[in-house]
């Protein structure tokens, strides 16, 4: 299936997109909040993507971009913001930056890849496929204790004990390599099953935190954002899951306003600086219209934040 851009309205009114403002957008996937951006800057204006997978890098979107000069694609992870900024010798020019987290619908849909327990393929989970570590690879000598933790922690899985007692018995027996082998476990593991939800879905997101080390990058990236923004620029985030959505949220709130504590007195004038950033708004949530259209938007909720 084709990746639908989720809240690109919503996007492009919060990037507030000036015809001439240089802008960021550090989940190209398929291009679809990138080409939305580009249809609203002008000719000086400049967009900077980047993806660590490198299928959304040679994509045939990415290859059509390409022939606007006013766009620049990396094969970066999150972690390497601010050198990708600095390459280009705009640290402290981004007018607006962009965070679509998660997985794309084409990484999704192509069994080989290995984020899906609705097909079979391999245990792979790899966003960037020149990383070490595939979700097979892991699972077949991570300790139960901390298998236990992934699956509590990322996965919110409330059985986490018993997926991993369960997984930890299999693979002793035979090597768990293929995404029906895992899906099918799990579903054995687990004594009741949440309605409209199939029984793997949390230990799969839980695995795939895990390989990806998404929250670790998601920590760097917000940091690195704050480097590279011009003051007035905003920085806007969609979540899919509450621990991401958790993370930016506290993140937001560290870095703005005041930072003494209102139960210690005196306050001295030093303490009353302004954080880095200002909240721009409520969390919004994608309307109605596009949830019918466009299932993957159920789940998301986007926060934005200015430079100040
Ligand atoms: N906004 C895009 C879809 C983004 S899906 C569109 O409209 O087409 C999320 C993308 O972010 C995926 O392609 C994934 O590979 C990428 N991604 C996730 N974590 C990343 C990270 N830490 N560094 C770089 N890219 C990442």
């Amino acid at each position: 299936m084709q990746h639908r851009p989720v809240m690109l309205a919503e996007v492009l009114e919060q990037m507030a997109i000036k015809d001439d403002g240089i802008y960021l957008d550090c989940t190209f996937g398929r291009g679809g909040h990138s080409q939305g951006i580009l249809s609203l800057l002008g000719a000086s204006g400049r967009l900077l993507a980047f993806d660590r997978d490198v299928d959304a890098i040679v994509s045939d979107v990415a290859l059509a971009m390409l022939k606007d000069k006013r766009f620049t694609l990396s094969h970066s992870c999150f972690s390497a913001l601010e050198s990708v900024v600095a390459d280009e010798a705009l640290v402290g020019q981004i007018d607006g930056i962009l965070l679509d987290l998660g997985v794309s619908s084409p990484q999704l849909d192509d069994p080989q890849r290995g984020f899906s327990f609705m097909q079979d393929g391999p245990l792979d989970m790899r966003m960037d496929i020149g990383a070490e570590m595939t979700a097979a690879k892991w699972l077949s000598k991570v300790d139960e204790k901390e298998l236990t933790r992934v699956l509590f922690e990322y996965g919110e899985e409330r059985f986490a004990r018993r997926i991993a007692r369960a997984i930890v018995e299999t693979r002793a027996e035979k090597p768990l390599l293929t995404t029906r082998q895992l899906a099918g476990l799990i579903e054995h593991a687990v004594p009741k099953r949440e309605k409209r939800k199939h029984p793997a879905t949390r230990s799969f997101q839980a695995i795939r935190i895990e390989i990806n080390k998404e929250l670790d990058e998601l920590k760097d990236v917000l940091q690195q954002s704050i480097q590279v923004l011009k003051r007035g620029g905003r920085l806007v985030v969609i979540s899919f899951h509450s621990l991401e959505d958790r993370m930016v949220k506290q993140f937001i709130r560290n870095e703005s306003g005041a930072k003494y504590d209102p139960g210690k007195l005196p306050v001295k004038e030093a303490d009353i600086a302004q954080g880095c950033l200002v909240k721009r708004g409520k969390p919004l949530k994608a309307g109605k219209f596009e949830i019918e259209q466009n299932p993957r938007a159920r789940s998301a909720i986007m926060r934005v934040a200015e430079r100040v």
